[in-house]
């Protein structure tokens, strides 16, 4: 995704808005992947020496759940997006680096299908509503996993 500087009006904002092939978030390396464009709707202004952009982006991913193993889809979304980026001589700025950055760190690291509560997972079990069942293993999982260590 790319601004042309001399886009941006003197003292205002250049309003950014539509979809674009999300194939630049390299989702597949966090676990995903993405089943429509990415949504985008950016403010970019300039700023001291800087480029400035905030607004909001969406995108609709497939998931697999950690529990039960299926495929389901979740909408990722990054709001609100802010960046703040030193400019150089360039007139082209390129904000895929910070968008991809921004988008793998919204891939959930447990999915769960029913992580939205739009359904239940087919492999959750019954458990008070306190618990987080998205928590990785605690203290006493590790001591078991210790017991099974070879002994030197
Ligand atoms: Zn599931």
């Amino acid at each position: 995704m790319k601004v042309h500087l001399n886009q941006i009006p003197a003292g205002g904002t250049l309003h950014l808005e539509g979809s674009e092939d999300a194939a630049f978030l390299e989702l597949q390396l966090a676990g995903a992947s993405a089943v429509a464009p990415l949504d985008y709707s950016l403010d970019a202004g300039l700023s001291e020496g800087g480029l400035f952009a905030t607004g909001q982006l969406s995108l609709q991913v497939q998931l697999k759940c950690v529990a039960c193993l299926e495929t389901f889809e979740q909408e990722l979304r990054v709001d609100p997006f802010a960046l703040q980026k030193e400019l150089g001589s360039q007139e082209l700025v390129d904000l895929g680096p910070e968008i991809r950055e921004e988008f793998q760190l919204a891939v959930p690291a447990y999915p769960r299908c029913d992580g939205e509560g739009g359904r239940v997972c087919p492999a959750s079990f019954p458990t008070s509503p306190a618990d987080d069942a998205s928590l990785p293993a605690g203290p006493a999982a590790w001591g078991a996993l210790d017991k099974l260590k070879p002994k030197d």
